[in-house]
């Protein structure tokens, strides 16, 4: 089969490699029908983070379940099916709980890698979600974006407790903060403020549901978020970045006694401790449970409630991996859909 391999700091290739099989009686085969590349796989591809080359990338996926192994029950060969990027039982305390990504037995949810023909899915039974029949093709882009980026936005949103009648501020303008937007408008808050500079991302935020924009950074970003908050800060605040920066651009947006939700994964994060003291803001966040949410997300997308898949703007061959890496390095795209 084919598939995505990262040789080193912006050297993707995309070359014939192994077939996955069955390892674990849980595991399941996926036949991939769209994968993509996140922006998490851009600090590997940076050099920031290494993960031992050549790694196999990718790791959302949709697709049809191929093979599966002998203990797996409910999830079968033929059905289309939603994962995410931690496999997780669902049954453990943890999981129960809402907070799969932090299950007891976690493990990659694509382990060989979705950027790829076939990737093998451990824990198939907890992990997977199929739909309730085979989806239109025009569906496809959205449930994949369910796979990660909006049900990472959505976690934002919800760890950031969004709400009717609350004001709300997104700091990140990838896919994750545009679909923390979404999320937000869908989740009933009054007033919603997206900080970004690039028009097309602008003018997505607007259209799910943006009332304001905001170019500003750093403390001119956050004093603006206070001016437009009748100078006391957004109730809750999505951090869609990871950096110093952004962490504490949304810790000063934030409305004493409101909350934000942090779902950027951190890069050299320091938090003062004496600012946190007085900021007086809830902070929740990490790696998005995003199985928590794949059954409703799935029945919005599939009821077209929803249409998260607009944030993918550029769609490739899986054999071009490369060139969708560069895109989104170069900020041309905000989301590369690949097509095995
Ligand atoms: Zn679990």
């Amino acid at each position: 089969m084919r598939g995505a391999l990262l040789y080193g700091p912006r050297d993707v290739r995309v070359e014939d490699r192994d077939r996955p099989t069955i390892v674990e009686p849980t595991d399941a085969i996926i036949r991939l029908v769209a994968a993509c590349v996140c922006g998490s796989d851009l600090w590997p591809y940076r050099g920031v983070d290494s993960y031992g080359e050549p790694a196999p990338m990718g790791h959302e996926y949709v697709g049809i379940v191929d093979e599966v192994g002998d203990q797996v029950t409910t999830i079968r060969p033929g059905q289309f099916v939603v994962g995410s990027f931690i496999a997780s039982d669902n049954t453990c305390e943890i999981c129960r709980a809402g907070y799969q990504t932090s299950c007891v037995n976690r493990q990659p949810g694509a382990a060989t890698g979705a950027q790829a023909e076939y990737t093998r899915v451990p824990l198939a039974d907890g992990t997977l979600v199929a739909t309730p029949s085979m989806p239109d093709d025009d569906l496809v882009p959205s449930l994949l974006a369910a796979s990660d980026v909006l049900g990472t936005g959505w976690f934002g949103a919800v760890a950031a407790q969004v709400g009717p009648g609350k004001a709300v501020a997104v700091v990140g303008d990838g896919a994750v903060g545009l679909l923390g937007v979404l999320a937000a408008k869908h989740l009933g808050a009054e007033q919603i403020i997206a900080m970004s500079r690039h028009n097309p991302r602008q003018e997505l935020a607007r259209e799910w549901g943006a009332s304001d924009v905001v170019v500003e950074r750093g403390d001119e970003g956050v004093a603006r978020i206070k001016e437009l908050t009748g100078g006391l800060g957004a109730h809750s605040v999505i951090e869609a970045v990871g950096t110093q920066e952004s962490m504490m651009q949304a810790i000063g947006a934030t409305r004493p006694g409101g909350h934000v939700g942090y779902v950027g994964v951190a890069h050299d994060v320091a938090l003062p401790g004496k600012e946190l003291f007085f900021s007086h803001v809830h902070l929740h966040g990490g790696p998005a449970p995003v199985r928590r949410y794949l059954p409703d997300l799935i029945d919005l997308i599939w009821d077209r409630r929803i249409d998260p898949g607009r944030v993918f703007d550029l769609e490739l061959p899986l054999d071009d991996a490369a060139e969708a890496y560069r895109a989104m390095d170069e900020r041309r795209a905000i989301k590369a859909l690949l097509r095995p």
